[in-house]
């Protein structure tokens, strides 16, 4: 079945070089799911053995499943969208985003728009440097025990990187030591804290499994030095060695929408950012959304986004304060956007080369290094917060959130096929987005259509 969209298919063509990826594509949302396919075949040059795993949603084998984890049943799916029109650095990406929630694709689709027009997002990120932890207790005089550890850093390095001796060689490997005493959680009674931090380049990979196992090796060599006793030793979540940032800036002009004046807008969207620096119960709220976005790009590309958001979470409160990970300001008639966090982040390693799904989302996405996805990575969260704040700082953000949860409500009703837009459209119309109202009208759609009306339980 053809969609409706065949002029917009016309139109992304028209406006998609031969030979290059381009993000804006006009009209992409009238598509039928065939037809977007068909699109970004096309100006990807990809062949059935690409779209493969797309076309069979996801396409992990049960039995890749039972390899993966323990206990397993079976394959459980979600949606999986692209983000369109994002420019970072003056290049523009597709972004894979696998997510349940409404409007969050079209969300960063539109703001990544807006910045696109205003220059798109500059973006810079760290090279690979995460840490892992050792705890060292029953060390006797902590000043002593930590000098000591300090004067064998090359020892201790050599030792970690011997578990590790292909990361050197790419160019990564363990780089250096730090020394950390913190006082006892009990109070001055207690042995204050002695925690080794080693430094690792972990090149492409996020680098938890390789850090783990040089923490692990050497835990011997430190209580060695120190004649205590090591308890923990694995890496740190908090990988602020890995920041990523971007920024944005966007002609007030750009920014006008639902009859108000684009400067309205911009100070909306700035006193949306003063209210998430003063209040953690606002910041919350306000970094949910800039992760609306990163988890599902991280979901899409295999990422452990259990990690990432707790660094993202860790790293928002490190001045003592829950605060929002991004920042909005005027300047001269453009509002000014920034972001910085952790991204641990990895182009091989955990599931990424194993999942035929996440090998279809870095096609996509067409990233060559890890660092160039950390930058993505915080573009879209940007672009995310913006889409929130520019609805928040204005009209709001339900009327439409809930046209677009109202489809959801629809088929959860038992609407299928053509009706469910037809159930959503009347939801919207008549201003209450509910299961029993969607029954009601499915009903009335059912027997004007002559039509059984399915299961409605
Ligand atoms: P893996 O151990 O799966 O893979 C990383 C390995 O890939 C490297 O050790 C390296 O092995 C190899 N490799 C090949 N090419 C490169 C390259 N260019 N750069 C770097 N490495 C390369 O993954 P990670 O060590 O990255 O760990 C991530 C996994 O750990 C995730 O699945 C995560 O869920 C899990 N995890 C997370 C924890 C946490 O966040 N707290 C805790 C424990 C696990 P070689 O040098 O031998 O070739």
């Amino acid at each position: 079945m053809r969609g409706e969209g065949n002029g917009a298919l016309a139109r992304a063509e028209a406006e998609t070089s031969a030979d290059a990826v381009c993000a804006r594509l006009p009209g992409f949302y009238k598509l039928t799911v065939p037809e977007r396919l068909d699109l970004l075949a096309r100006m990807y040059r990809w062949g059935p053995d690409e779209l493969g795993a797309v076309r069979a949603n996801g396409s992990l084998s049960a039995e890749s499943a039972n390899q993966m984890i323990e206990n397993a049943l079976g394959i459980f799916s979600l949606p999986l969208g692209v983000g369109l029109n994002l420019s970072v650095n003056g290049r523009d990406y597709l972004v894979p985003m696998v997510i349940e929630e409404p409007s969050v694709v079209a969300a960063v689709s539109f703001a990544a728009k807006i910045v696109r027009e205003s220059g798109g997002f500059a973006a810079e990120a760290e090279p690979g440097l995460m840490i892992g932890q050792v705890q060292v207790t029953r060390y006797g005089d902590p000043v002593r025990a930590a000098k000591a550890i300090a004067a064998h850093e090359e020892q201790i390095l050599a030792l970690a990187n011997s578990f590790h001796p292909a990361m050197q060689r790419r160019g990564g490997g363990a780089r250096q030591i730090e020394v950390r005493t913190l006082p006892a959680p009990e109070g001055p009674a207690g042995e204050p804290l002695l925690v080794v931090h080693l430094l690792v380049d972990t090149q492409e990979a996020m680098g938890a499994n390789l850090i783990n196992t040089m923490a692990e090796g050497i835990a011997p060599l430190i209580e060695q030095i120190t004649k205590g006793r090591v308890y923990l030793r694995i890496l740190s979540n908090l990988a602020d060695r890995r920041l990523a940032r971007a920024s944005c800036r966007i002609p007030v002009e750009a920014l006008a929408d639902f009859n108000m004046p684009g400067m309205e807008i911009a100070e909306g969207i700035s006193q949306a950012s003063r209210f998430a620096q003063a209040d953690p119960y606002r910041a919350a709220t306000h970094n949910k959304g800039v992760m609306n976005g990163i988890d599902a790009v991280a979901i899409a590309t295999g990422q452990d986004w259990r990690a990432i958001e707790a660094g993202a979470h860790a790293y928002a409160c490190s001045g003592g304060q829950y605060r929002p990970l991004s920042k909005w300001s005027l300047d001269d008639r453009h509002l000014v956007g920034s972001i910085e966090l952790p991204l641990a982040l990895g182009t091989v390693g955990g599931a990424i080369k194993a999942h035929p799904g996440v090998q279809f989302a870095f096609r996509l996405l067409r990233v060559s290094s890890a660092r160039e996805m950390a930058m993505v990575f915080a573009s879209v969260g940007l672009a995310q917060n913006l889409a929130a704040l520019r609805a928040l700082g204005s009209v709001g953000i339900q009327k439409g959130h809930m046209a677009l949860h109202a489809r959801c409500v629809a088929v959860t009703a038992g609407a299928r096929g053509l009706h469910v837009k037809k159930v959503a459209d009347l939801l919207v119309k008549a201003g209450t987005v509910k299961v029993d109202k969607a029954r009601e009208i499915l009903a009335t759609l059912c027997f004007e259509d002559g039509e059984e009306v399915g299961d409605l339980a």
